[in-house]
């Protein structure tokens, strides 16, 4: 953990992170997530399984430090899924947050376009991790759910911008699932850059999400409204 803890204060110089940043180790978490909550004692907790992360895994710790950046530079909605608190009760709040959470995590090309300009090299650890982990189940042809299909076209898009060979992979998604992987992945590829300004770059996460969720035929149609703090939620 102290060990840990060094990497992150580096990751947090580098990428000149401001607010307070926590690190809590939660067994329930894939890898790591990051949540960042703006306001008078602005914070980005980070949460981190109990797996050791040193060696292979410091790409994902990377990762959620530029999340942070993002969030703020521009707003934390760029760390996190946040919603207008008023959907909170609805009955079928949960369904859609799980699918604004799903399309939102095309997010990540913009995070690992800035990671890779400041560590070199990043994207290919990263990609070519995820592609021996998931080659196994594509060969034995176990669907993918769409948290999956966007994890694929996010691989491939990234796969194709550093020239890492993905064909094998590329050439067993069939059927739908495979279409939706296909369109995501053009979708990523021809994702404008982020320009750090506010209302310009929450343009750019409104099209993307709205663009994702049409490709997964998901029955929503997010906007980002402005929430009361002045930072901005996800209503659809
Ligand atoms: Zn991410």
């Amino acid at each position: 953990m102290k060990e840990l803890q060094k990497i992150v204060e580096e990751f947090i110089k580098t990428f000149g992170i401001k607010w307070d940043v926590t690190v809590k180790v939660h067994p329930g978490i894939r890898g790591c997530q990051i949540v960042s909550f703006a306001g008078r004692s602005p914070l980005h907790e980070i949460l981190i399984n109990t797996r050791p992360m040193l060696g292979q895994n410091l790409f994902d710790v990377a990762h959620e430090i530029v999340h942070a950046l993002f969030a703020e530079r521009i707003d934390p909605l760029f760390s996190g899924v946040m919603f207008n608190p008023a959907h909170e009760s609805q009955v079928d709040h949960s369904m859609r947050f799980k699918e604004v959470e799903i399309a939102q995590a095309g997010i990540d090309i913009w995070i690992n376009r800035l990671r890779e300009e400041h560590y070199p090299g990043m994207m290919l650890e990263d990609v070519d991790a995820f592609a021996k982990a998931v080659f196994p189940r594509i060969m034995q042809g176990i669907p993918f759910e769409q948290t999956g299909i966007v994890a694929l076209a996010v691989f491939i898009a990234e796969s194709h911008g550093i020239g890492y060979g993905c064909s094998a992979i590329e050439s067993r998604l069939e059927g739908k699932p495979g279409k939706k992987v296909r369109a995501l992945a053009n979708l990523f590829e021809s994702l404008p850059n982020l320009e750090f300004i506010r209302d310009k770059d929450l343009q750019k996460l409104q099209r993307l999400v709205q663009k994702v969720a049409q490709i997964l035929e998901f029955a929503i149609r997010p906007r980002i409204v402005e929430h009361e703090t002045g930072y901005h939620v996800w209503t659809y």
